[in-house]
């Protein structure tokens, strides 16, 4: 199931799980739209690849056994090991690769 990480890994904005402007990588990595957008360039710097929006959860469960009642979102804040100098320069060598080709 899809871990709803709680903050962008590089400015530390909250992100909780009806955040608008969540996005994450496919191992789940998790930032703003503005880092993604801005800083990022839809590089996901601890892996190299793309983002998209991430699903709001359900405040309400609808159906029995699913809403964040029973699914919370997770709670362990999380940040890239990379500076942002190494950032800028992986982020420079990856962008220009179409996401369907890195
Ligand atoms: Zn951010
Ligand atoms: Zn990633």
């Amino acid at each position: 199931m899809l871990e709803l990480r709680p903050n962008c890994e590089l400015c530390d904005k909250d992100l909780p799980p009806n955040a608008e402007d969540a996005r994450i990588c496919s191992y789940e990595c998790t930032f703003c739209a503005a880092c993604v957008e801005e800083v990022l360039g839809d590089v996901c710097p601890n892996c190299g690849g793309g983002f998209q929006p991430r699903p709001i959860r359900p405040r309400t469960d609808w159906r029995d056994g699913t809403g964040l009642a029973h699914d919370p979102p997770g709670e362990r804040r999380r940040h890239t090991p990379y500076s942002g100098e190494e950032i800028t320069a992986f982020v420079a060598g990856v962008r220009e690769i179409p996401v369907t080709e890195r």
